[in-house]
This record gives structure tokens, C-alpha cells and sequence, in this order.
């Protein structure tokens, strides 16, 4: 009987560095479960540095590997895409090259997976600490997943990581969503499929830095939002209702007062509070409408999620 095949998706950006450890880590790991084999992809997300020579040197060493280059930074989102396009194998992982995900749980993700009794088709990894990150950062990363829980009918996992292990069929219910804004731990959430959640303390990056600035990751929690829930928008309409009723209420309290009492105060200092506060909440609700607009607009145009500038076939043909 053939082996089966597990594919391991690696997207990289600027990890020239961690890319030889992360590999050194990986073929450890495969010697160990050589039942399995190994087709490893690695996606080159348009880095500066001397990651794709990198990833010729590995290819050359390891037939397993293939590699896929693309003509500028696209984002982990479409290297992950791109990454599972290209994938083969029966199983499929995701991974960071920086080894906060550790390969040393792969074999029991696909024991987890073999085993027929409990259905599970994916294997995923959740951080259940935070050690070494801004106390800033995962104060937002926790307000962020408690509004968005809220607010979407899928469900997004407080500290889930995108390492995890699927099955062929997740895999390919996921490469079925072609949409442009890609928000992969919504995306793993809408297909389904049972799931079931690792947990582990985070691990430090190995070397390199990370991709992710504070003012990235609120982008990124933004998009989140409007690509899983259309709840804001409904927000921003009752808040209007609310701000009619109450400028209508304040219509008659208004006439009747100047009726009984006059106007003997002319009331400029409120009525400046008032229309900031209103045209400071019309501003935020067009900001929202603007939001899905230019989600849609970017949609309807049908741009490739990522170019592809060299491959592992280009290396053959020289
Ligand atoms: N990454 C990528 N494209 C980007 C940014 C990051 O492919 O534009 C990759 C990066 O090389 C790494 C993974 O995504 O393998 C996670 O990035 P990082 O470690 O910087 O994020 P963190 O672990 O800090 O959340
Ligand atoms: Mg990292």
C-alpha cells in the first residue's frame, strides 16, 4: 500500500533564519513517523531577505520539499492560501517557520486524526498563555474575540493559532471559499467539521522577528470583523432610530417649554455638544458602511489572491 502523504504548509516572510531550524525541527520529527511521508511547501510571501535562497538550498538537499515564490508580499493569509492550492497529501498542516508551532505535536495530531472512534477531522493548537507579548496587546486580542463571539455566528477560539492538522476534505471545503479578504480562523470556523483543541503555552519565536505591529493586528481584527458578521451595520441603524427618537423627543420638550416659559437663555454651549456628538456618530456609522463598501468594491474586482513570480519547476528547468 502507498504511504500516505502529509502536506506541511509553511508561509514565510523574511525567515531566513528560522527556515534552516524550522526544517532541521520538521525532518526530525518525519524520521520518527516514517510510516508517513512528507510533501513539504513552502510559500515565500515576497520577503527581503535571503529567505528564497533559502528555500533553493532545502530543495536541493530534499526532493520532499517544493517551494512557491511570490512576485511581492501578499500576506500570511494568501501565502496560507496559496500553500493549500498546491497541497497533495491525505493531511494537510499549517505552520509558522518561526517554530512557535511545534512539530513535536504533529504525531499526536495525526494519532488524534487516525483514530476512527471519535470523528475528528481537524487537530488545531490554542495558546492558552500569553508570555511574551505586550500585556496591551493581549488585553485588545481578548476584548477583540469577545466582541467578534458576539456579534458572528461563527465561532473564532480565544488564542487559536492557524497550526493545525486536516483532513483532504476540510481542506478542500476551505479552497472552495475564493473570496478575496481571507480570514482564515473564520474561515476554518464556517466550513465546520469536528475540531478538536490542543492546548499549549506559548513559545517564543526562534530567531527572526515578528511580522506584527499592534497597528496590523487592529487592521487585521477590522477585517475580521466585517468579513464574519454584518452586526455593526445593524448597530449603525439603530443608533440612527435612537437619534431620531431622542432629537424628536427634544423637538416637543423644546416647543412647549419656549411655549410656557419663553427663551430667556440662548443655550449655545449645549447645542455645540450636541452636534459634535451627532456628527461624530453619523462620521463612525458612514466609517462602517465605508468599511463593508470597500470590502465589497475589492470583491466584486476579482483580483487573484496572490502572484506567483517562481517555483521549485523554474530551479529544474535552468
Ligand atoms: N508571515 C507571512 N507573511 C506576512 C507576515 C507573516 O507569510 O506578511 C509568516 C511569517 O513568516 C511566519 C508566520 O507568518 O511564518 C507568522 O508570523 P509571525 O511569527 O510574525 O506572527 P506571530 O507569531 O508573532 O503572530
Ligand atoms: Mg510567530
Amino acid at each position: 500500500m502507498a504511504k500516505e502523504v502529509i502536506s506541511v504548509v509553511v508561509s514565510c516572510y523574511n525567515e531566513e533564519k528560522s527556515l534552516p531550524l524550522f526544517y532541521k525541527e520538521l525532518s526530525k520529527i518525519f524520521d520518527n513517523i516514517s510510516k508517513y511521508k512528507l510533501e513539504l511547501i513552502l510559500v515565500n510571501d515576497g520577503s527581503k531577505d535571503k529567505t528564497l535562497d533559502e528555500m533553493k538550498k532545502l530543495y536541493r538537499e530534499d526532493n520532499r520539499i517544493k517551494y512557491i515564490s511570490f512576485s511581492r508580499n501578499f500576506g500570511k493569509e494568501a501565502a496560507m492560501y496559496a500553500g493549500l492550492v498546491n497541497t497533495t497529501g491525505d493531511y494537510v498542516a499549517l505552520m509558522d517557520a518561526d517554530l512557535q508551532d511545534p512539530p513535536s505535536l504533529l504525531p499526536d495530531m495525526l494519532e488524534i486524526l487516525k483514530n476512527e472512534e471519535n470523528e475528528y477531522d481537524c487537530v488545531a493548537t490554542r495558546r492558552v498563555s500569553r508570555t511574551g507579548e505586550p500585556p496591551i496587546r493581549s488585553f485588545f486580542a481578548r476584548a477583540f474575540y469577545k466582541i467578534i463571539n458576539k456579534m458572528s455566528d461563527v465561532e473564532l477560539v480565544d488564542g487559536a493559532r492557524d497550526y493545525r492538522l486536516m483532513k483532504r476534505k476540510m481542506v478542500d471545503a476551505i479552497l472552495e471559499l475564493k473570496e478575496y479578504n481571507r480570514f482564515s480562523k473564520g474561515l476554518f470556523g464556517f466550513v465546520g467539521f469536528n475540531t478538536k483543541w490542543l492546548e499549549y503555552k506559548n513559545i517564543e519565536r526562534v530567531a527572526g522577528e515578528t511580522k506584527w505591529s499592534f497597528w496590523k493586528l487592529f487592521k487585521y481584527a477590522i477585517e475580521g470583523i466585517v468579513a464574519f458578521t454584518t452586526v455593526p451595520l445593524t448597530i449603525a441603524a439603530v443608533l440612527g432610530i435612537l437619534f431620531c427618537i431622542i432629537a424628536f423627543v427634544m423637538i416637543i420638550v423644546i416647543i412647549f417649554k419656549t411655549l410656557i416659559f419663553g427663551d430667556p437663555t440662548s443655550g449655545w454651549p449645549s447645542m455645540i455638544c450636541v452636534i459634535f456628538l451627532v456628527s461624530g456618530v453619523q462620521l463612525f456609522c458612514l466609517g462602517i458602511i465605508g468599511e463593508y463598501l470597500s470590502k465589497t468594491y475589492l470583491e466584486t474586482k476579482k483580483r487573484p489572491i496572490y502572484i506567483v513570480k517562481e517555483t521549485e519547476k523554474d530551479l529544474e528547468k535552468k
